[in-house]
C-alpha cells in the first residue's frame, strides 16, 4: 500500500532535509525529537514544515490536514507566550 520501503536513519543533514528524505527518497525517517530526547528510534513520515525534521504524530507534532505540519520545537518557539506547561 506503500511505496515507503527505505529507512533512512542518518543524523537530520540540513543539505538533505528529512522532507526531501521523505517527499523524494520516499524514506521512513525517525522523529528527531524522540531520537533526541529519549534515544529512541520511531519511524515516520511526518516532517516540520517550518524545520524540515520529521516528527512522530502525536507526540512531537501536529498534521492538521490543512497547511503545514508544525513540529513541537517550533510550535513552542512560535506560541512561547502561550506555553503553560
Ligand atoms: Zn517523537
Ligand atoms: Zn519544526
Amino acid at each position: 500500500m506503500s511505496d515507503f520501503t527505505a529507512a533512512d536513519f542518518g543524523r537530520y543533514d540540513p543539505d538533505r532535509t528529512d522532507e526531501h528524505k521523505i517527499l523524494t527518497d520516499k524514506a521512513l525517517v525517525p522523529c528527531r525529537m524522540c531520537w533526541d530526547i529519549f534515544a529512541r528510534v520511531r519511524l515516520t513520515l511526518r516532517f516540520c514544515g517550518s524545520c524540515k525534521r520529521a516528527f512522530c504524530e502525536g507526540e512531537h507534532g501536529n498534521f492538521t490536514g490543512r497547511g503545514p505540519a508544525v513540529c513541537v520545537r517550533c510550535f513552542s518557539r512560535s506560541s512561547s507566550q502561550l506555553a503553560s506547561n
